[in-house]
Formats: structure tokens, C-alpha cells, sequence
């Protein structure tokens, strides 16, 4: 039986991560909850699942969830806050910590899962793009590894153990395009938040389905494929593919491309990255001839989507890049979603912000977390 934590349960990915705890009852056992600010639900999956410990993201969530929970409270140790989502990460005893809390609100988990050894099956891309080169380094340290839960890095990670990493051609990161893909830069200036929350095939969340219409997304993803497995940015391809069904593909230097498919559904990835290097039975259909039929591949447009190159250059540049990247566009998101700033205002802001940037070359968790804030103050600046 192997002892889960589940960071942002209430989440998209939190909630396929307790499917799968429920279909594979024998399998694991939840030990930690934890949620931003939905407490009503996290106090029912507390009443189902009962962990030992639950955790709210902000301390002032606590009491309402002790109100929630009513006399069941004292069943469970509450913690709060960064720190309190730190320390539940690495409680001892965990096997799998997986983490599906959304932003730079994320790296407290990370960082807390990796430093008490614990494997991180990692759905929060945004603290690999932040810290890549500090959490493979902590990683190493204590003898643990970080297993993508992002389906496109799952693909990859799956897809690599086919060869040996010194006969890579290319990794080929696929994209869905999202809901604009055959929009003119005209109709994207008028997109309303409604249209970029439509996504064509894929279901998550807000912030995640606002990344895939600007393709700020993928940006952040050739970031975290470039740390996770240690390949130079000119050996990351970015394909569109609008049906989602080929999740990545890695080319090998023999002409060799391997791809790893199925439905579009986050429950293969999150069950592979907590099972690793076993597998268990699937819960859901993944494979049909109907399914797979008529797959398309394109070219993506930079022109278009200049998130890409964003996303090329963090990469090539590293050091604080990608935590200047990623909290402009965590602000730009936000600023669009409060009908602040228009759809490709977001590009043009994030940009703005990447260029003004001074990093620092091999920076520490302090710096990463200057950089982080300094994009967030530069970018209400802009
Ligand atoms: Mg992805």
C-alpha cells in the first residue's frame, strides 16, 4: 500500500488523483489533504478519504475549515500556509507526494517532498520552470526523483526510456493549439475570457486553460522539459497536434520517433508518475480505432503565438528566466481574467517584463523568489 499525499485536492488534477485512489482502494492510501480555498470540499474528501493531515493554503482558510468539519476536527492535524504546506510534503513515511497545486504557490511543496526524500510526481510545472536546476540538484541529493504528471513530460519520460540519452535527436513537444488556433491576431485581440475558457480537448483548470489559449502553456513546458531531463533548448520541438491524442514524442539521432497516445484524460499520467516503474490496471478507455483516427500534425506560428519564443529563450537563457516568465504570466492571467488588460495584451506584457529583466546566473532559492517578485511588481508597472 503505498501513502499518498494529494496537494490541491480540490483541483482538477487533485480530483483525478482521488479517482484513482478510489478505483485502486488496495493500492494507496491517502495520508494528506491539501487545498487553496475550498474548504466545504476539502472537508467532505476529508470525511471520505481520512487522512492524517489536512492543509489550507492560506492561514486564513483554517477556521472555516474547523467550522466545516465540525466535531470531526479533532480527527486531523491542521497546518496552514507555505510553511504548513512545506512540512506536510515531507512528513516522513510518504511514498508518492503529488502535487497539483496551480502557480508559484506550488514550490513550498516541491521543495518540502524533495528535501525529506520523498518522490514528487510533479503536475505543478511552474515550480520546475522557477527552480529546474535547484530541485534536480535536491533530487540528486536525497536520493529521490521528480515524475512528470504533465501529460506532454509523462509522454516524454515514458518515450525516453526507448534509448539512451546520448543518441537523442529531439524532444517534440504537442500542443493542442487551444481555442485560437485558427483565430487571425484580429479575432484573438477581441477574444472574450468565455472563448479562451472553451478548450477544444482537454478539461483543467482556469489558470492552466488560460496558458493553453495563448500557448503560454507549452512556453512553460519546453522550460520544464529542458530541466526535467537535462536537453539543451535546440533539442525541443514544439508541434501543434489539434486532436491531443499523441501526448509527446521523442525522436531518437537513428530517425527513430517513438510517441506515447491514448484518450486525453490526466488520470494515465498521474497513475503512471505514482506507480512508476509498475503499472496498474487503466480506469478508463484509452485506445479505440475510432479514436485514433485522423491525427493531424502542423507547424505551430510564432507569429501568432510569440509565447513560444518566450518560452525558447527562458530556455536557453536559464537562470532566474523562468521565474521572470512565469510569474508574468501568472499576473498577466490574472489582470485578463479580472477584465483588466485584453487577450493579446498578455503577450505583450509578458514580454515587456522578460526583456527589462536582469538575471542572476546561477541563482539561489532566495533569488529565485526576488525574481518572482520583482516580475509581479515590474509587471503593474507596465
Ligand atoms: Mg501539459
Amino acid at each position: 500500500m503505498k501513502q499518498i499525499a494529494v496537494f490541491g485536492s480540490t483541483g482538477s488534477i487533485g480530483q483525478s488523483t482521488l479517482n484513482i485512489c478510489r478505483d485502486h482502494r488496495q493500492a494507496f492510501q491517502v495520508m494528506v489533504l491539501a487545498a487553496g480555498s475550498s474548504v466545504d470540499e476539502l472537508a467532505r474528501q476529508a470525511l471520505e478519504f481520512r487522512p492524517e493531515v489536512l492543509v489550507v493554503g492560506r492561514s486564513e482558510s483554517e477556521a472555516p475549515l474547523r467550522e466545516a468539519l465540525g466535531g470531526a476536527a479533532q480527527d486531523f492535524e491542521i497546518m496552514a500556509g507555505p510553511q504548513g504546506l512545506r512540512e506536510a510534503a515531507g512528513r516522513p513515511g510518504l511514498d508518492v507526494v503529488v502535487s497539483g497545486i496551480t502557480g508559484a504557490q506550488g514550490l513550498p511543496v516541491s521543495l518540502g517532498a524533495l528535501e525529506a526524500g520523498t518522490r514528487l510526481a510533479l503536475a505543478n510545472k511552474e515550480s520546475m520552470v522557477m527552480a529546474g536546476p535547484l530541485l534536480d540538484a535536491m533530487a540528486r541529493r536525497h536520493q529521490t526523483e521528480i515524475i512528470p504528471v504533465d501529460s506532454e513530460h509523462s509522454a516524454l519520460f515514458q518515450c525516453l526510456l526507448s534509448g539512451q540519452s546520448q543518441d537523442l535527436g529531439k524532444l517534440i513537444l504537442t500542443a493542442s493549439g487551444g481555442p485560437f488556433r485558427t483565430k487571425s491576431r484580429a479575432e484573438m485581440e477581441r477574444a472574450t475570457l468565455a472563448e479562451a475558457l472553451a478548450h477544444p480537448t482537454w478539461s483543467m483548470g482556469p489558470k492552466i486553460t488560460i496558458d493553453s489559449a495563448t500557448m503560454f502553456n507549452k512556453a512553460l513546458e519546453i522550460v520544464e522539459a529542458r530541466w526535467l531531463f537535462h536537453v539543451p533548448h535546440e533539442q525541443i520541438d514544439v508541434v501543434v497536434h489539434p486532436q491531443s491524442i499523441v501526448h509527446s514524442m521523442v525522436l531518437w539521432r537513428d530517425g527513430s520517433v517513438i510517441a506515447q497516445m491514448g484518450a486525453p484524460d490526466m488520470r494515465v499520467p498521474i497513475q503512471y508518475a505514482m506507480t512508476h516503474p509498475e503499472r496498474l490496471d487503466a480506469t478508463l478507455e484509452t485506445y479505440s480505432p475510432r479514436l485514433f483516427n485522423g491525427l493531424n500534425f502542423e507547424a505551430p506560428d510564432l507569429e501568432r503565438f510569440p509565447s513560444l519564443t518566450l518560452g525558447f529563450l527562458a530556455a536557453e537563457r536559464g537562470a532566474t528566466y523562468g521565474a521572470v516568465l512565469n510569474a508574468a504570466n501568472e499576473e498577466a492571467v490574472a489582470a485578463f481574467m479580472a477584465g483588466r488588460i485584453g487577450f493579446t495584451d498578455i503577450f505583450d506584457r509578458v514580454g515587456q517584463v522578460v526583456e527589462r529583466h536582469r538575471p542572476h546566473p546561477e541563482p539561489s532559492l532566495e533569488q529565485i523568489l526576488e525574481a518572482d517578485a520583482w516580475a509581479r511588481e515590474e509587471f503593474s508597472r507596465c
